[in-house]
């Protein structure tokens, strides 16, 4: 339960689960989340609706915040020439790790590798003023990677990933505050989901000839991402063999049940795509100069990042990620039409709800059915009279009747909140009004 500080009212709920190490591809079975299929091939998992409505809202969830920091969002093709990542230089340094190319025409297109390429052309598609900059250029984007079968394995290891990434194209002298505040809008993206990370690591380059050789531009992003973390006030670890080829980045590291570590997010500082891009801005001198690029990943792959909160909340998720967020319960026929009416009120507001009858079983059942759901209402033919909402919460708390505008508001206005609890006060332990 160390592992999962984040969730304060799991601890109720994993009467759901078994019991010991939670395993997102073991509850992504059970919670009908994601599959694959051996005709789609190994390492491509489809997303079901249910986990596809955690990545929609996910991805809302990181558009929003990006947008209130000023990034503009793009979407650029998944395919590039090969050429193009000669220049990148993923072609060289990166190659093993990309699927083979394409022939099409007189050229080879390949599946692209990352994101940084097309950003890069994107900025340079016009000419560039100091006055523009910083230029936030915001994408979740596919990439892929041929990872080799044997590693392959539910959404952590994936062959097709979908990227929250970004490049902030700035002037040198605005390097630092844009790798600051990158680390800032992480910081809050992991408060909003519970995620606690382990450790800061500064990821250094190691021996062999993975790396671009440029010492001096090494050196250079390196004091700059240093002086990033100490401005941040978080610790680090330095660990050599772990950059990205073109330069030296922050990783923010976390931890599954079992203490295995992988990086969520990352914050690079990079001198060495502008360059082998040609990237320029017209400075206040009327010269051209060279951006650096910022490239930096907030949640990271939406695949990792929706296994480690499966696996943080088993399922229990926070109402504002939770697949069904409310379960209106009629206690007979009699009331169905009612709830359909409260269903109705709850699509408008943009909850996810659901009727769950009378011919799913007795009410017992379909109590336990929806332990998961955050929030459940049973109807009976008193609410149904006086126009109220009776609900429960999951972690056992009832709630005093309230009229059903009401109830719907304060759900709403907790999921809009992006809280992790559940009400925003105790609940009475026998149901109030009765
Ligand atoms: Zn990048």
């Amino acid at each position: 339960m160390t592992s999962n500080p984040g969730a304060p009212e799991a601890a109720s709920a994993p009467r759901a689960v078994p019991a010991p190490a939670p395993d997102h591809r073991r509850l992504g079975r059970e919670l009908e989340l994601f599959g694959t299929d051996p005709l789609i091939g190994s390492g491509l998992p489809y997303w079901l609706p249910d986990g596809a409505a955690i990545r929609h809202t996910l991805e809302e969830f990181i558009r929003d915040r990006e947008r209130r920091a000023g990034y503009r969002h793009v979407y650029s093709p998944v395919l590039g020439k090969r050429e193009l990542y000669e220049i990148s230089g993923h072609w060289r340094h990166y190659r093993d790790d990309m699927f083979p190319p394409m022939d099409l025409g007189a050229d080879q297109v390949v599946l692209r590798p990352s994101l940084c390429p097309h950003h890069a052309l994107i900025y340079r598609s016009r000419a560039r003023s100091h006055r523009e900059l910083p230029l936030r250029i915001a994408e979740l984007g596919g990439m892929y990677r041929s990872e080799p079968s044997g590693v392959l394995g539910g959404l952590t290891r994936v062959r097709a990933i979908q990227l929250n990434d970004a490049h902030v194209f700035c002037t040198p002298e605005q390097a630092a505050d844009e790798a600051v505040a990158a680390l800032e809008l992480i910081a809050g993206a992991h408060r909003a989901l519970g995620i606690r990370p382990v450790r800061h690591r500064l990821s250094l380059p190691g021996a062999g000839g993975k790396y671009v050789a440029d010492p001096a531009l090494w050196e250079r992003a390196t004091a700059l991402l240093t002086e990033v973390l100490r401005r941040s006030g978080v610790p680090f670890e330095a660990a050599e063999g772990e950059a990205a080829f073109y330069g030296p980045k922050i990783d923010i590291q976390i931890a599954d049940a079992a203490g295995r570590e992988s990086t969520l997010s990352t914050v690079q500082i990079d001198f060495h795509q502008p360059e082998r891009f040609g990237l320029r801005y017209t400075g206040p001198d009327g010269a051209k100069h060279r951006p650096v690029m910022v490239h930096r990943s907030v949640i990271g792959s939406v695949e990792r990042v929706v296994a480690h909160l499966i696996e943080l909340y088993r399922g229990a998720f926070p109402a504002w990620l939770a697949p069904t967020q409310l379960v209106l319960l009629p206690l007979s026929e009699g009331e169905r039409e009612r709830a359909e009416r409260v269903r109705g009120r709850c699509l408008d507001l943009g909850l996810r709800v659901e009727v769950a009858g009378p011919e799913r079983g007795g009410l017992g059942a379909r109590i336990r059915e929806a332990r998961l759901v955050p929030y459940q209402a049973v109807i009976g033919p008193r609410e149904a009279a006086d126009g109220l909402l009776a609900l429960r919460l999951r972690d056992g708390r009832r709630i005093d009747p309230l009229p059903v505008a009401e109830a719907l508001a304060r759900i709403g206005a907790l999921v809009d909140a992006c809280a992790l609890e559940l009400w925003d006060e105790p609940g009475s332990p026998g149901g109030g009004r009765e």
